[in-house]
């Protein structure tokens, strides 16, 4: 055995008990008997000391310094298992674990104060979150990680290369073509109606199961369960997705699956030889949203697989709401402000992910305390959506990603939109005839394109590098914002 070998067989055994630990997270959100809270918090913590303990064994120091690459896949294997190692030591063992302890309670706390309505509640749980997460970041950017700088270094765990500066610049060329096209819909005349009737949460969960099968998902290596706030869960060969059911809004389960469904046929397409490896799982959480975001909106929103999902509904229900195909089609596109991030409309999702993105650098520098965030929120939503938080809840409360410390996480959801905007556009152009499949329900062309062209390659490639290579060009905003105008001046006659 060479230590490149050694190296790689201890970070197999460790990747198995993550995916061991994700396994008891799934079932956390999906089946656990409620009493069983407590003893599973003890069972995480035990399993996470342990991959603390391992991730942070000097003995992968030792091969590191010895480890030769046998190819340039082995090259990217040590470089991300050094990246991993330097990161884990970086962050003092005791702030590690004051952190899981701090954050594991903090999001119980985020969850009554939410129910509640109760900011109060909430603030002294997140004082004491973004102290140790300032200070991991600290001594992250210490370690030199980010370029120095503490905001970065958290970022660059979620997207490895992004930094808060090249962001905030692109968020700024983004802004005002997304707030003028906001603006002309809400001027529109005759607007999309929504949807209207009565769906029963069992045919809802049946024809989630076609969109999953529609998309090429894998059944023999996954499954479908309800869970509150829908997910995907695993890697290689159990990747499970979950979505969730209002029978007053089906649209709601439909796009919840298939956005998961994005997710784990990613992890489900990465080249075999990469399972259990640290190239065996997406790359970052910009380029996996972009696989979800993909398959959500410019494949499954578009008109020709919408035609498809209305005769599935017609079939299943018995009744669309008295909607015709062309009418149906806009209902799902249907433009509206709103409070809530996760079901935001495509035209408004990105602004949503604007705002948290400067509050939180604010937070992190220093600038806003959290006392003070309450109303910071409120009035930046009234100056961007022209509306006022009805109830925390609504506002300050919906989103959990603060209450366990994910700062530097929320603008790899508008950098997915941005990737999916330019894989989208690439692979109209490899697939002309793409359109005529998503209308008869089959969309495995373009999961066959998305896991030629970037899937398969796992963790191989840094984030930008795997969408240029996709793409043929170095991404940017330009094609989504173009997308968005298109698609939503036709849908709205402007
Ligand atoms: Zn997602």
């Amino acid at each position: 055995m060479t230590s490149f070998d050694d190296l790689i067989a201890y970070q197999r055994d460790t990747e198995a008990l993550n995916q061991i630990s994700g396994r008891l997270g799934w079932d956390q959100e999906t089946m656990m008997p409620r009493g069983a809270a407590e003893q599973r918090g003890e069972e995480m913590a035990a399993i996470e000391a342990v991959l603390h303990a391992r991730r942070t064994d000097p003995r992968i120091g030792d091969w590191l310094a010895a480890a030769e690459a046998p190819d340039a896949a082995g090259a990217r294997m040590i470089d991300l298992i050094r990246r991993g190692y330097d990161r884990n030591r970086a962050t003092p063992a005791r702030l590690a674990s004051e952190l899981a302890r701090t954050t594991s309670v903090a999001q119980g706390v985020w969850a009554e104060a939410r129910a509640r309505d109760d900011v109060a509640h909430f603030l002294p749980a997140l004082e004491r979150v973004v102290a140790l997460t300032r200070e991991k970041g600290a001594a992250l950017a210490a370690a030199g990680f980010g370029g120095g700088d503490p905001y970065d270094a958290l970022l660059d765990d979620y997207e490895s290369g992004a930094t808060a500066e090249t962001l905030a610049a692109l968020f700024a060329r983004m802004r005002p073509r997304l707030v003028a096209l906001s603006e002309a819909i809400e001027g529109a005349a005759n607007p999309p109606v929504p949807l209207k009737g009565q769906f029963p949460a069992a045919t809802q969960m049946a024809l989630a199961e076609e969109l999953g099968t529609a998309f090429g998902y894998d059944w023999r290596r996954g499954r479908l369960d309800l869970a509150v706030h829908p997910f995907s869960s695993g890697s290689g060969n159990d990747v499970r997705v979950t979505t969730r059911v209002d029978e007053t809004d089906p649209f709601m389960c439909f796009y919840a699956a298939i956005h998961e469904v994005g997710h784990a046929t990613y992890e489900q397409s990465v080249d075999q030889a990469w399972l259990l490896t640290p190239l065996g799982t997406g790359v970052s959480m910009g380029v996996h949203e972009s696989q979800s975001r993909i398959y959500e909106n410019q494949l499954g929103r578009g008109r020709a697989f919408t035609g498809w999902l209305h005769r599935r509904m017609a079939d299943r229900f018995g009744a669309t709401g008295g909607l015709s195909a062309e009418a149906f089609y806009r209902t799902v596109n249907r433009v509206e402000r709103g409070y809530i991030r996760t079901e935001a409309d495509e035209v408004h999702y990105n602004l949503h992910v604007m705002m948290r993105f400067d509050l939180e650098r604010q937070i992190f520098s220093g600038d806003l305390g959290p006392a003070d965030l309450e109303a910071a929120w409120n009035a930046r939503f009234a100056q961007d959506f022209g509306m006022s938080v009805d109830r925390p809840a609504n506002g300050l409360l919906q989103d959990v990603h603060w209450s366990v410390g994910l700062f530097g996480y929320f603008p790899t959801y508008t950098l997915g939109n941005l990737y999916a905007g330019c894989l989208n556009l690439a692979m109209r152009a490899d697939l002309p005839d793409l359109d005529t499949h998503l209308a008869a329900g089959d969309a495995r062309p373009a999961t066959a394109w998305l896991a030629e062209k970037v899937q398969r390659h796992g963790a191989l490639y840094p984030p930008a590098e795997v969408i240029e290579r996709a793409c043929g060009f170095a991404p940017d905003e330009g094609p989504i914002l173009d997308y968005l105008e298109t698609k939503f001046r036709a849908i709205y006659g402007l």
